[in-house]
């Protein structure tokens, strides 16, 4: 169970404000913005709406936001338009009575929630029982819940995203025998491969099954155990959505996020975090035709910002959970700064979940 404490999520929009139009909220918001000045600054992570992006202060991946948020010293009020893991990175990481809000407590993220405190501390005391917990390092993808987050910080482990996996994943083993890799297991395989760690190395721990589902040998030989977790939104696309890109689009270069299974990644030209595929965007001379496998929104936006290039998704995959911050809930947050939406995390998960997030900023 998590000991996360989240308090007054502001569910009661009122009637006044949903039957606002589009354009008039926006409007609002604007206002609002403005007045309020340097109390408050806006965080939205790539995968969000247009109309939420083009209202932030700063766009970003997981790991630009967590540096901003805490590097921020001005604003009191520090708004997260992402999935909730990120809104408690942010609360983890900030500065001194600062208060982050999120703008819809429900949004939060499947893989993240795919490994529970409880679930996770079973296995490591399985796993203590065929080798010595001290030889194992325990790294945790940032898309998890603050509490995986301090487990990892008590047990001298660390935290990474996608844009430094390799970079953590290499320290842990230069410290310790093994990693124990949470929740994203296709990320901790696709950065082991990277790493170039043998397959027979990397063994899968299936949380409903005794020891994952592995012989003592098997644990033994490992290097990598990869907890049995995945995001929906990346392990949608498949090698044939590869092949068909390139039947489509002869000459186009594919790019995926290293959130997709091992197989997308290799049929792939490139992998990277959220950052990597925006700069690989960026960066790509002008003509140049790129299919990008990540979530829909990124992409979009990347078309609509790059008319001399040409830019496909590689299937069409939402995030629902982005999507759930919208301009009302925005706006509603905005109106009732610090009283409703606040993220509060308990001191004892912020203290040893910041030694972690602290561990990864070092390393990255
Ligand atoms: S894209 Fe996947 S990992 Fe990211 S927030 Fe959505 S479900 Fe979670």
């Amino acid at each position: 169970m998590t000991r996360l404490a989240l308090h007054k999520p502001g569910f009661a929009i009122p009637d006044r404000v949903l039957r606002l139009s589009e354009h008039a909220i926006t409007k609002q918001i604007r206002a609002l913005r403005q007045s309020l000045g340097e109390q408050v600054v806006l965080l939205a992570h790539h995968y969000q709406r247009p109309e939420i992006v083009a209202l932030a202060d700063y766009r970003g991946d997981s790991l630009e936001l967590s540096r901003i948020a805490a590097q921020e010293h001005q604003a009191k009020h520090i708004v997260f338009c992402g999935v909730r893991f990120m809104a408690e990175s942010a609360a983890i990481l900030c500065q001194l009575r600062r208060l982050v809000m999120h703008p819809d407590f429900a949004a939060g993220c499947p893989l993240a929630d795919m490994a529970s405190l409880g679930r996770v501390e079973q296995a490591w005391g399985e796993l203590a029982e065929v080798c010595d917990p001290s030889s194992v390092m325990p790294v945790t993808y940032i898309n998890s819940t603050a509490d995986i987050k301090a487990f990892c910080g008590q047990r001298g482990g660390c935290i990474c995203t996608s844009s430094n996996a390799k970079a953590v994943l290499s320290w842990a083993l230069e410290h310790r025998a093994k990693v124990f890799f949470f929740p994203d297991q296709h990320l901790g395989r696709n950065t082991a491969n990277a790493l170039g760690i043998q397959a027979k190395q990397q063994i899968l721990w299936d949380p409903r099954q005794p020891l994952g589902g592995n012989t003592k040998t098997q644990i033994a030989r490992a290097k990598v155990i990869l907890w049995k977790g995945h995001c929906h939104v990346h392990t949608f696309f498949t090698p044939d959505h590869v092949e068909q890109a390139r039947r489509i689009h002869p000459g186009c270069r594919i790019v995926v996020h290293p959130e997709c299974t091992e197989e997308v990644v290799k049929s792939a030209d490139a992998n990277g975090s959220t950052g990597f595929i925006v700069r690989y965007a960026q960066d790509a001379p002008p003509g140049s035709c790129i299919v990008i496998g990540t979530e829909i929104n990124l992409i979009a936006r990347l078309a609509r910002e790059h008319p001399d290039k040409r830019i496909y998704e590689l299937a069409r995959s939402l995030c629902p959970n982005m999507y759930k911050i919208n301009l009302y809930n925005l706006y509603w947050t905005m109106c009732e700064l610090g009283k409703v939406n606040v993220i509060t995390v308990t001191d004892d998960i912020k203290k040893d979940a910041r030694i972690a997030l602290a561990r990864m900023l070092e390393i990255a």
